[in-house]
């Protein structure tokens, strides 16, 4: 094992959380090496997007999960959950649908509005928050039309203008206005003007097979390129074993260069986990070393717990004439939030966001669209195939899930990743109240689809075994030791210079997509690291949520 010199901070992991910190860490001058177990993807030549075969690779090698890949640098992930992330510089974002809500203010008080199961209030509000939401969505680059009445006004938000919503968007939203129902164009991470390194969308509706153009706001191009100019070293291939503590503080850590095998140890003044909703827990669970009998920052047993990734039921919606479904960018062209609250009236808590998004092409269509139900081969193919393609669009009704502690991510010894390190188990069961939800938003998606004049409606309905899409809560974020893994600022609670900035951290899950939400945080937490950086490395004890400095605005790096 070689020994090297010590950085400032180690960066575990390169997607969004990982991605943002480095990048604005470096703005800072701070010296950051960060492990990244994937490699870069050659946007050109890898991604499936340029092979006639695209949709297909959707379920083969670009297969969302991980399970199905099963590459030299992904880790086994059994029990039940059908996983999707990414391994891989940019993390997750390297291919997805790039839609960009954020969390509304009632999102941080679940605690005082239900507090069921193991609900808590944020340690922060949406006002904490919402300058760094700012500053991630400009890295990101953001489209969208401001204005919503569904949220606060968001004056330091610029966007590029809105992806176009196509036949099928226009064509739903009258449903919606019949009904008075809320809806507005999504904002999405994809730029509609160039910026750059990075061309404007071409509409070309494959972004869920990785984006050429850079048009998509992926990580990789978005944050990678600056914190690469501005010196950080980034390794690849490079799987995090172990994280280093001595005497109450992180050290480092051990990894493990995946293509020869050898193991190397980096030394840092401070180390941020940003490996994912259950890379995250799967790492702090490894790391159980002398003094942490239970895994890293674990005393209170929440580490791995709290698993959240919304609740789902994707919903095919047809109409008896051509809306070219498959046409242009995938990132939703509009969205309701009609039913995003609490509503008393009703058996169940919290709310959903209807997102409207897109088919694919033809062999999606054939192999069953997004309610996977193949069109039959034989007689009758053609004609069933003709009503489909091109008249169908995708509503995905998603609900707020709660942060049920039995739902966990465990370390599980009996699968293996290529480096002989534990996979993990997931044991989850969807709460009945979620449950609830989702199948009374499906209604609610009849009810609008029938009045936009739809001829069917197909849909997954809420499923027990659902696509984990979204990976949150497994080392929360809260207001005491006793009810989280970190305080308001990502930072364990047991290892004062230990942070963690990805899915784990986020408290509920809210009833919208979370990266914006991951981003908004990684820069808050980049920016309390970066003035705070000496006192955090002179604590030696659990630090104090009350004692710890506040944040001086007038230093945050606002420009990009
Ligand atoms: C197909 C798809 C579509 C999606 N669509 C949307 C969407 O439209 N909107 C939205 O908001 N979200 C979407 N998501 C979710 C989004 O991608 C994630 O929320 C986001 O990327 C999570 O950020 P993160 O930092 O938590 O983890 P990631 O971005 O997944 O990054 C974690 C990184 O850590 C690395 N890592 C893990 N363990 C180790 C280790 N031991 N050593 C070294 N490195 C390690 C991983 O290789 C990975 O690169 C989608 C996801 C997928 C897969």
């Amino acid at each position: 094992m070689s020994a090297e010199e010590e950085y400032d901070v180690l960066v575990i992991g390169s997607g969004m959380g990982g991605g943002a910190m480095a990048a604005r860490l470096s703005d800072h001058g701070l010296r950051v090496v960060c492990l990244e177990q994937g490699y870069w993807f050659d946007s050109g030549k890898d991604y499936a997007h340029g092979l006639n075969t695209w949709e297909l690779e959707k379920l083969r090698g670009w297969s969302y999960n991980p399970n199905d890949r099963q590459l030299p640098e992904d880790y086994p992930i059994g029990g039940r959950i059908k996983p999707h992330l990414y391994n891989a510089v940019g993390g997750s974002t390297n291919a997805y649908g790039g839609h960009w809500p954020r969390y509304k203010p009632v999102d941080f008080r679940k605690g005082t509005e239900h507090g069921l199961e193991g609900t808590i209030d944020w340690p922060i509000s949406y006002e904490d928050l919402a300058p760094f939401y700012d500053i991630n969505d400009a890295e990101m680059g953001v489209s969208g039309v401001p204005g919503d009445p569904a949220y606060p006004p968001r004056p330091g938000a610029p966007r590029d203008p809105t992806t176009r919503p196509g036949k099928l968007g226009l064509k739903l939203s009258r449903g919606f206005d019949a009904l008075g129902w809320h809806w507005w164009p999504s904002d999405n991470a994809i730029i509609t003007t160039g910026r750059e390194g990075r061309l404007p969308c071409n509409e070309c509706g494959a972004c869920l097979s990785g984006c050429p153009r850079g048009s998509l706001g992926g990580v990789h191009v978005a944050y990678w390129p600056r914190a690469l100019r501005n010196g950080v070293d980034l390794r690849t291939g490079a799987r995090v074993e172990k994280i280093d503590v001595e005497k109450g503080r992180a050290t480092g850590a051990v990894y493990i260069d995946i293509a020869t095998g050898q193991r190397h140890r980096v030394k840092a003044r401070m180390v941020v986990v940003a490996a994912s909703g259950i890379g995250t827990p799967r790492l702090l669970l490894m790391s159980s070393q002398r003094g942490f009998p239970d895994g890293l920052a674990n005393g209170n047993g929440l580490v791995g717990r709290h698993l959240m990734h919304h609740s789902y039921a994707n919903c095919d919606v047809w109409f008896d004439e051509p809306i070219e479904g498959y046409k242009g960018s995938f990132g939703a062209p509009f969205y309701s939030q009609e039913f995003y609250d609490t509503d008393p009236a009703n058996p169940f808590v919290n709310g959903f966001t209807m997102q409207v998004g897109r088919s694919y092409g033809a062999a999606f269509t054939a192999t069953g669209s997004h309610t996977r139900e193949p069109i039959a081969w034989g007689p009758g193919h053609r004609r069933r195939f003709d009503e489909d393609f091109g008249n169908q669009l995708l509503v995905y009704v998603l609900a707020e899930d709660l942060p049920v502690a039995s739902n966990r991510v465990l370390l599980d010894d009996s699968i293996t990743d290529s480096s002989g390190l534990p996979g993990v188990r997931v044991e989850f069961q969807a709460h009945r109240n979620d449950i609830d939800l989702t199948n009374y938003g499906v209604s609610r998606l009849e009810e609008v689809a029938a009045a936009a004049g739809a001829s069917r409606v197909r849909s997954t309905g809420a499923q027990d075994l659902q696509p984990g899409w979204h990976l949150m809560g497994t080392a929360r974020m809260g207001n005491t030791p006793e009810d989280s893994t970190t305080n308001k600022w990502n930072q364990t609670w047991e290892v004062p210079n230990l942070f963690v900035v990805d899915g784990s951290s986020l408290t509920t899950g809210a009833a919208v997509n979370p990266t914006p939400t991951i981003g908004a945080l990684a820069v808050r937490a980049a920016e309390y690291i970066a003035q705070n950086g000496g006192a955090i490395t002179a604590q030696t004890v659990t630090p104090a949520n009350a004692d710890a400095p506040e944040l001086d605005h007038r230093k945050v790096i606002t420009h990009v």
